[in-house]
C-alpha cells in the first residue's frame, strides 16, 4: 500500500515537473514574441516620430521660404510705390516750374513794350533754358518708355563723342551760366559705332549729373580717350559724392538719393537708368566710385564696335 501510495506521489511529481518545463518552454516562446513586438511598435513609433519631425521640419522650411518671399516682395512693391509717388512729384515740379516761368516771361514781354534790349534778351534766354529743360526731360521720358518696351532698336551710326562731349558741355555750361570750372582733357575724333541719339543722351546725363550735384565754383574734370578696343569716358566731381550702400541702386529707375543736398535738386531719377540700360545695349558699362577728398567719379567704356 505504501509502496503504491509512492509510486503515485512520483508520477505526480513528475507529471507537474515535465507540466512546468513544458510551461516554462511555452512562457520563453511567448517572451520572445513580445519582445519582438515591443521591438516592431518600437521602431513603428521611433519611424513615426522621425516622420513627424522630417515632416514638421520641411513644413516649417516652407513657411519660412514663403514668408521671406512674401516679405520681401512686400518691401519691393512698397519701394517701387514710394519711388512713383516720388517719380509722380519731381516730374510734376520739373513740368511746372519751367512752364510757369516761361508764361511769365511771355507775359512780361507782351506787357512791358518798353523794356530795355538787355532785360529782353535775358527773359528771351531763360526761356530758351526752360524750353530746352522740358525738351530733355520729354527726350528722357520717351527713351525710358521705349527701352522698356523693348521697342528701342539701336542704330548703328559712326558716332564722334568728341564732339557730343564737346557740345554737351558747351551747353551745360549756357544753363548754368559758367558756374562750374570744366577740366576738359578730350582727345580729338575718338568714334564709336552706335545709336548717336542715345549716347548723347548717357554723356548728357552725366555731364548735368556733375554740375547738378556739386556746388558752384567747384570743378569737374572729364576725359575721352581710347583704350585698345574700348573707348574710355570719364566724369569726376567734387561735390556732395555717393555713399557705397547707394552706388549700386542709382542705376534703379526713379531712384532719387535720400540726402537731403541731392533732394533740393531738380530730377526724375531716370538719367542714370537711361545711362546704364544704353550702355548695355551698346555691350559697354559704367561704373561710379569716389573721388577725392570728396565727389564721385562716373567711368564709362564702350567698345568701339558692337
Ligand atoms: P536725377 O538726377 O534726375 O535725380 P539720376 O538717375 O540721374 O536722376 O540720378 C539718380 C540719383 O543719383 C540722383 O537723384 C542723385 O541722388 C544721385 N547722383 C547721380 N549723379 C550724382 C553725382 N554726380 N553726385 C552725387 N549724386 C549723384
Amino acid at each position: 500500500m505504501e509502496k503504491k501510495e509512492l509510486s503515485h506521489l512520483n508520477y505526480i511529481y513528475q507529471r507537474n515537473t515535465s507540466q512546468n518545463v513544458e510551461n516554462t518552454a511555452k512562457t520563453k516562446v511567448i517572451d520572445m514574441e513580445y519582445q519582438s513586438n515591443i521591438k516592431k511598435i518600437d521602431k513603428e513609433y521611433r519611424s513615426k516620430i522621425n516622420m513627424i519631425i522630417g515632416e514638421g521640419s520641411v513644413f516649417l522650411i516652407i513657411l519660412l521660404v514663403v514668408t521671406f518671399k512674401m516679405n520681401h516682395s512686400l518691401q519691393r512693391e512698397n519701394r517701387v510705390h514710394l519711388q512713383q509717388k516720388n517719380f509722380l512729384l519731381s516730374i510734376t515740379h520739373e513740368l511746372r516750374s519751367p512752364i510757369a516761368s516761361s508764361k511769365v516771361a511771355l507775359q512780361t514781354l507782351t506787357k512791358r513794350k518798353d523794356l530795355p534790349r538787355d532785360k529782353v534778351d535775358m527773359l528771351l534766354c531763360n526761356s530758351i533754358n526752360d524750353m530746352d529743360r522740358l525738351h530733355a526731360l520729354v527726350e528722357n521720358l520717351l527713351l525710358a518708355a521705349k527701352i522698356d518696351g523693348h521697342s528701342f532698336q539701336i542704330r548703328k551710326d559712326a558716332c564722334n563723342l568728341s564732339e557730343i562731349t564737346n557740345s554737351s558741355i558747351s551747353k551745360i555750361n549756357e544753363t548754368y551760366e559758367g558756374s562750374r570750372i570744366f577740366e576738359a582733357d578730350i582727345k580729338p575724333d575718338i568714334f564709336v559705332v552706335g545709336d548717336r541719339m542715345a549716347l548723347t543722351s548717357v554723356i548728357t546725363n552725366l555731364v548735368e549729373n556733375a554740375v547738378k550735384y556739386s556746388v558752384d565754383a567747384s570743378t569737374i574734370n572729364v576725359s575721352l580717350c581710347e583704350q585698345g578696343k574700348d573707348v574710355v569716358f570719364k566724369i569726376a566731381d567734387n561735390g556732395f559724392g555717393i555713399p557705397d550702400k547707394e552706388k549700386k541702386k542709382i542705376f534703379h529707375k526713379f531712384y532719387r538719393l535720400g540726402q537731403e543736398e541731392t533732394r533740393q535738386t531738380k530730377g526724375t531719377g531716370l538719367g542714370l537708368y537711361i545711362v546704364y540700360r544704353i550702355l548695355s545695349l551698346h555691350k559697354g558699362k559704367v561704373i561710379v566710385r569716389d573721388n577725392k577728398p570728396k565727389g564721385s567719379i562716373f567711368e564709362v567704356v564702350i567698345p568701339k564696335s558692337i
